[in-house]
């Protein structure tokens, strides 16, 4: 298993050292050449979103990542990664991947509650412990979208096909749930 690892900006190096412990292989993505090799799945990790989507497009990476999202490559996308992968983003104009059929919201805690912890039942996994750092919500899923997750009656995980998008970091946890999850999903692609 081959995962590619977005590694532009953000919180990619606790998701390499999650995804090595479970066994798999992984690799950083910084520019179009690191596309040319065997992937199985991909990350996009917690970060800023206007950062790394402006990064996305000067590298010409975002292209070449949207079709890959769009023949079924298993994504794994985290916070910042839920954005870059949201097809609308409220109160904004522009999208990044625009992949994923849902409306986030970002920063969507407020000030105080920028940052907090919760444990929240996850379809098809259980119990995970959930770190929200500045974090999007998901405002409205579209048809098809499962929800796997709500904390406080807002939608914190969903998956779409081969896209699976937190609002929280798993990475940052110590328990490797969704990432085992997410191997199973690049294990499975049938797409
Ligand atoms: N607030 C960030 C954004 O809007 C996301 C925060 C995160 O990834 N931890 O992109």
């Amino acid at each position: 298993m081959r995962i590619g690892v977005l590694a532009v900006q953000g919180a990619f190096a606790e998701h390499e050292q999650m995804l090595r412990a479970l066994g798999a292989e992984c690799f950083e993505i910084r520019q179009r050449a690191d596309l040319s090799g065997q992937m199985d799945g991909l990350v996009l990790p917690g970060g800023e979103s206007t950062v790394m989507g402006k990064l996305l497009r000067e590298l010409g990476l975002l292209q070449p990542l949207w079709e890959k999202i769009e023949s079924g490559l298993p994504v794994l996308a985290t916070c910042a990664g839920l954005i870059l992968l949201a097809e609308r983003i409220s109160g904004e104009e522009g999208r990044h991947l625009g992949t994923l059929p849902v409306t986030v919201k970002r920063n969507a805690y407020g000030r105080q509650l920028g940052s907090f912890y919760a444990e929240a039942e996850m379809k098809h996994i259980g119990m995970v412990p959930m770190h929200f750092i500045r974090a999007p919500y998901v405002e409205t899923a579209g048809s098809g979208v499962e929800v796997l997750a709500e904390v406080d009656g807002r939608i914190v995980a969903v998956q779409y096909q081969n896209q699976l998008a937190l609002s929280f970091h798993p990475e940052v946890s110590g328990d490797a749930s969704v990432h085992r999850y997410f191997l199973r999903m690049c294990e499975n692609r049938i797409i």
